[in-house]
């Protein structure tokens, strides 16, 4: 089977992880910017951590012949602090030109809040100015109804942006309607515990189609499974779902995607 994880958190990894990806039949692995677990005290951090993915992070993936992409952003997790967060902004066109930067992600809300709003509303006015592909993370369980709609209306109300070039990510039962009808694509996020089940997920490729829709681990420093992907793909097989669907969702529709982005490439 070959597939391709569009969402995990690498630096948070061990090497052994990448060795199961590539023997699981992984193509490509790529890595938005994220939450570290605590957050960060000066634009300094960020810098680091974006040479770390845009220059260590793809060595330690090239030792496998597995391809590494990242995306950047300061997370809304870190995005009370305005001023943190517009010193981060600026620094990121910096990195853009690198041969691994996918476009701007992942952004979105977490609580929800004012200063939250403010910070998305400004990556995605970064995103217009340099054509850059845009992820999306949503917030968890009961803020993520009235997140993904502010997301989506942010995201409508820049006529600059193209639907099709954003991924709106962690979508569940209540909230993936709501995103495709948009004309954006939707990523399901398979976690042990929260965000989505393979069963889940599998629930709603029945239910809705594959279009536009793509399944990533989000495999970070939580309780997570870098092998999720291809493990919902043997679930599927299970329940009866021919190859060429399985193939379309794991590997034809991520690589259509961030195709849109010329950088994109397979080995
Ligand atoms: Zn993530």
């Amino acid at each position: 089977m070959k597939y391709i994880e569009p969402h995990a958190h690498m630096v948070s990894r061990v090497t052994d992880d990448y060795l199961k990806l590539t023997m699981a039949g992984c193509q490509a692995v790529c890595e938005p910017a994220f939450w570290a677990g605590f957050d960060r005290s000066s634009v300094a951090g960020f810098y680091d951590y974006f040479c770390q993915l845009t220059e260590h992070e793809p060595k330690r993936a090239a030792k496998f012949g597995l391809p590494h992409f990242c995306w950047l952003c300061i997370n809304p997790k870190e995005s009370e602090d305005l001023k943190l967060a517009e010193e981060v902004i600026e620094i990121i066109p910096k990195f853009l030109d690198r041969p691994n930067v996918l476009g701007i992600g992942e952004i979105g809300l977490n609580k929800n809040s004012r200063n939250e709003l403010k910070v998305l509303e400004l990556h995605v006015d970064l995103a217009a100015r340099h054509d850059q592909l845009i992820l999306v993370h949503t917030p968890h369980l009961e803020d993520k109804l009235k997140g993904t709609r502010l997301i989506r209306d942010v995201l409508k109300n820049d006529k600059r942006i193209r639907p099709e070039r954003v991924i709106i990510d962690h979508v569940e039962e209540h909230t993936i309607e709501l995103v495709l009808d948009a004309g954006m694509w939707a990523g399901m996020t398979l976690y042990p515990e929260s965000k989505c089940t393979p069963a889940r997920a599998i629930d709603m490729v029945e239910r809705y189609g594959p279009e536009r829709l793509w399944m990533n681990s989000a495999c970070d420093w939580g309780i997570s499974d870098p092998l999720a992907v291809p493990k919902t793909a043997l679930e599927m097989k299970k329940r009866g779902h021919a190859p060429e669907p399985i193939e379309k969702l794991v590997f034809q529709n991520p690589a259509g995607f961030l195709r849109q982005c010329a950088k994109f490439r397979l080995s």
